[in-house]
């Protein structure tokens, strides 16, 4: 007779880039805090995952039509959220930061008046955005991705953009030419996400997995393999 269960496999849906937590290597394999953390857990709980690249907002999308069993993209757990996911325990704190090109005076929000502001579609730090607009009465345009949002605000075309605190720091650490001009607001923490009421085995299993990743080191030692400063 067979030894093992056969292992079930998992469709999750992750952002294309967005490191530290998920990008392509110079080999093209997705790599990142999320997917390693993501791949550690499987193995201890014994499942396998299928990682599907196709940018936050679309795997929010995809998860909500039931075409995926879940989201691991630095996804922060939010009152929103949690009436369409069931999110496992929190892994990651962030916040939210703005930041503008490396040579611009702009410090504040009360600075925004009358300029534009790129943002990334279907994000936490888009929605924080957006509730600022009217005060500050700036303009937005969107992106679908972080990159194409820095590089409207590297260009000169938007004046600022809102990112999670984590990600605008490492972005800027490996070359990003801005600089963050905010303290962290409106903290929270990233979560592993399943639709409402779906995927529960799977949601358990995460969160089995997660409490083991960190007990036994693996969670310090992924984290460690990206945000370490050693050279
Ligand atoms: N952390 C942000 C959010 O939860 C964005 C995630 C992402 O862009 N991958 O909305």
């Amino acid at each position: 007779s067979s030894t093992a269960k056969a292992q079930k496999t998992y469709q999750i849906g992750t952002d294309v880039t967005y490191p530290p937590f998920e990008f392509a290597n110079k080999d093209n394999q997705y790599v990142g805090i999320d997917i390693d953390i993501l791949k550690a857990i499987a193995k201890a709980e014994n499942f396998k995952v299928e990682i599907k690249p196709v940018g936050f907002n679309a795997a929010v999308q995809s998860l909500q039509s039931g075409q995926l069993d879940g989201i691991m993209a630095g996804m922060a757990i939010t009152d929103e959220r949690k009436v369409k996911f069931d999110f496992s325990k929190p892994y990651y704190k962030t916040g939210f930061v703005m930041a503008v090109a490396k040579d611009s005076s702009i410090k504040s929000l009360e600075q925004l008046r009358g300029k534009r502001v790129a943002l990334k579609t279907g994000t936490a730090a888009a929605e924080y955005a957006l509730s600022l607009k009217d005060k500050y009465g700036f303009s937005t345009v969107t992106f679908d991705d972080s990159d194409n949002m820095y590089n409207d605000v590297v260009t000169g075309n938007s004046v600022a953009c809102f990112e999670d605190d984590p990600v605008m720091q490492y972005a800027i650490k490996t070359g990003t030419k801005l600089k963050i001009v905010t303290k962290p607001a409106r903290g929270g923490y990233y979560g592993f996400a399943v639709a409402k009421g779906k995927n529960q085995e799977l949601l358990q299993k995460f969160n089995a997995g997660l409490a083991k990743i960190k007990q036994n080191g693996e969670y310090a030692k992924i984290k460690a393999r990206y945000l370490s400063t050693k050279t």
